[in-house]
């Protein structure tokens, strides 16, 4: 089924704004497919009989407007066609959040809950020492994405710099602060969300954030993050979910907890939903609830042709990366369902990765507060220029959010010459 695709989600995407922006035939096809795919068969020995193997990906969509870059993630399902969408979605995110990038992604088939620290740690850097001459600071930069985080960063660079005799922080974001990470980083993409989950509750709903409702789907670094945020600027949260399951409130007024609570209660208890006091929900009905925001802050293809006549939420603020399909698109823009997408939504996430980089390649180290203050900035003029694009022609903010990217790169691969 094409819905499941996520690679056929981009194309189809892609294809669907040549109605809007005019690109050549040749650009169109140039954008189509990654300029690069980097495809590692990585052996891991795990005790005297046991070996495992997983593959390696590194996929380089475009680099017109800078060097690539885009996360690495570890996933047992992680395959080529997904790390081939996400390395596109890259390509349009740095164009509209205005970073100096391009778009790739990584991924290897593993799940790293099932292998030791240690084995974690092998794997890692033998993923390094097989695409070493594929990354560094001027060329592929990497940062955390699903399952993998500041320590995993913390390998690759340390790594990358055994292979090149020099410390090399910028080559990865999203480091340790301790070893060249930026303030701000972790909490970045879920704070960027929650912006503009409020510019389109304004926008879309005439309701302050603090007067809505919203249900966040996923309780990893984007969801928690996202969560927190949220709670911050006042708005009720009254269902959250992670992996394992999730928990609601019956009570308009949201959970009847603090964030601190959430975390306590996802690191002792393995899961939010074993939140006490509220009522045990699946992630599938999460979705469906009759909130004002639903936030999938999960993976791809959560909202599907399936599930997407029977969305409540007036909003959707995507946290995730390709959490709606194309068929779900339609389904909702006819039931008036406002998607923000997420190559707007969660880019947060590299804007403050590329803070990182240009510290890094300063050797500088700026505070929170400056962090933050040029985060919330550059959020809300990409929400409100993809908004200004979406109302001019009449389109959705998908639409215009594509617009806008792919204007800005093909006008860099003209004047660079490519063809
Ligand atoms: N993995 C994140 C994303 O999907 C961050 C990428 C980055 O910081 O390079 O946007």
């Amino acid at each position: 089924m094409v819905d499941e695709d996520p690679y056929d989600n981009a194309l189809t995407q892609l294809a669907s704004i040549t109605e809007v922006v005019q690109i050549e035939p040749e650009y169109f096809e140039m954008l189509k497919h990654p300029r690069r795919e980097v495809v590692v068969y990585l052996p891991l020995k795990l005790n005297a009989h046991d070996q495992l193997t997983c593959m390696g990906y590194r996929v380089q969509h475009n680099n017109a407007r800078g060097p690539y870059k885009g996360g690495l993630r570890y996933h047992p399902s992680a395959s080529l066609n997904d790390v081939r969408a996400l390395a596109m979605w890259m390509t349009w995110k740095t164009a509209i959040i205005d970073v100096p990038y391009g778009g790739a992604k990584g991924g290897i088939t593993v799940d790293p809950s099932k292998l030791t620290q240690d084995d974690q740690e092998r794997l890692t850097r033998k993923y390094v020492d097989a695409i070493e001459r594929d990354i560094g600071p001027e060329v592929d930069i990497m940062a955390p994405d699903v399952n993998t985080n500041p320590q995993t960063m913390a390998w690759i660079m340390n790594e990358y710099s055994k292979l090149k005799s020099q410390n090399v922080p910028a080559v990865v974001t999203g480091k340790p602060i301790e070893l060249g990470g930026s303030e701000g980083r972790v909490a970045a993409t879920g704070r960027g969300v929650s912006i503009c989950a409020g510019e389109a509750a304004k926008t879309f709903l005439k309701k302050d954030i603090g007067d809505t409702t919203v249900a966040v789907q996923g309780f990893g670094n984007v969801g928690s993050n996202t969560v927190a945020s949220l709670i911050r600027m006042g708005a009720r949260v009254v269902a959250v979910s992670d992996v394992k399951g999730g928990v609601m409130s019956r009570r308009p007024v949201g959970l009847d907890v603090s964030y601190e609570k959430l975390l306590e209660t996802s690191a002792s208890k393995g899961s939010v939903s074993k939140l006490e006091g509220g009522e045990l929900i699946s992630n599938e009905e999460l979705l469906e609830l009759d909130v004002d925001i639903l936030i999938p802050a999960a993976l791809e293809n959560q909202i599907t042709e399936s599930n997407a006549g029977s969305i409540k939420a007036k909003l959707i603020v995507e946290g995730a990366n390709g959490p709606t399909t194309p068929h779900a698109d339609k389904i909702l823009s006819r039931n008036g369902i406002t998607v923000i997408p997420d190559i707007v939504a969660n880019s947060g996430g590299v804007l403050v990765s590329y803070f990182e980089w240009v510290q890094n390649l300063n050797r500088d180290h700026w505070t929170e507060e400056a962090v933050n203050s040029r985060l919330d900035d550059k959020m809300r003029r990409a929400f409100r220029d993809v908004l200004r694009l979406s109302q001019k022609e009449g389109i959705d903010m998908r639409k215009a959010a594509l617009a806008i990217a792919v204007k800005k790169v093909t006008s860099a691969m003209r004047l660079s010459g490519w063809h």
